[in-house]
């Protein structure tokens, strides 16, 4: 087998800037065999995606990214070979963003209160197709000149104990994790050591997380062997991906700058109970 695979990918159906079909392309002119999509706390891009796939003759493989609040950080939580069609799982989707949606209301009728106006407009455009939080608030009150940066818009306002501050409304680990399970996936943590949480992995393997992310770009080569001494530890599958959110500012695009051995991927289908693919 030569496939190699890249599982963490974006579309602009989240935060990305290619469509799912132009992630299909260039997976392809990479030389991937497998891709999986995985937007942000949606699934809507999937159905172009494997469209797509189908007729490049690419492994597609179902995913999405949720966004896991603890108080004063985010974890973020991969799940693979998700069905998803799966009614609870979208009912659960719909409803988280319209949870986050509230939450970033209500830490703007905060801002107004001590007199500063943001209209949800500028949050909404900072946030693009993403899902609204914290991060986007701060951009719209960086916007509209009234912090500085990004940091002093959190410590002047959003961090915990700060006035605007709201307490998260999203998913639990615990339920994040279930989520995934129940619709068949395998729940695997993104990018552990870029988010400071590989000291979370064993509560969260005792919630069931299957996998870690350790081929990232955001991680070295130090990094990715750490994370796999966890997996190792713990019983847990390794996965891998660029984590490319497209073209920005002239940059090269990541996608398939991480290129996850073939034997990774039949393993994360022998977790989900699927008949292994042929890569491409
Ligand atoms: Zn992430
Ligand atoms: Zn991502």
């Amino acid at each position: 087998m030569t496939g190699a695979a890249d599982l963490h990918l974006h579309s602009h159906y989240s935060d990305g800037s290619f469509s799912p079909a132009e992630v299909v392309r260039r997976a392809k002119a990479a030389g991937l065999g497998a891709a999986a999509l995985t937007d942000h706390d949606t699934v809507d891009g999937l159905p172009e995606f494997f469209a797509a796939a189908a007729a490049a003759g690419l492994t597609a493989i179902p995913g999405v990214e949720l966004s896991v609040d603890e108080e004063d950080r985010e974890i973020h939580l991969l799940g693979y070979l998700i069905r998803w069609e799966d009614a609870a799982l979208r009912e659960a989707l719909t409803r988280f963003a319209a949870e986050r949606r509230a939450r970033a209301a209500a830490m703007l009728s905060r801002l107004q209160a001590m007199g500063v106006r943001i209209p949800m407009r500028a949050v909404e455009a900072a946030a693009g197709k993403g899902t609204l939080g914290r991060p986007h608030v701060a951009a719209a009150l960086m916007e509209a000149g009234v912090v500085r940066s990004m940091q002093e818009a959190f410590d002047r306002y959003l961090a915990r104990g700060k006035p605007a501050y709201v307490p998260r409304t999203g998913f639990t680990a615990a339920e994040a994790i279930a989520l995934v399970r129940e619709a068949g996936g395998v729940p695997v943590l993104a990018h552990p050591v870029r988010s400071g949480v590989l000291g979370e992995v064993p509560r969260l393997a005792a919630l069931g997380l299957m996998g870690l992310e350790a081929y990232h770009t955001g991680h070295d080569a130090a990094d990715t062997l750490a994370v796999c001494r966890m997996a190792e530890e713990h019983r847990l599958l390794v996965t891998g991906g660029s984590d490319c959110h497209g073209e920005f500012k002239g940059e090269t695009p990541l996608l398939g700058r991480v290129r996850l051995p073939w034997e990774h991927v039949l393993r994360l289908y022998a977790a989900a109970g699927q008949p292994p693919p042929s890569p491409g």
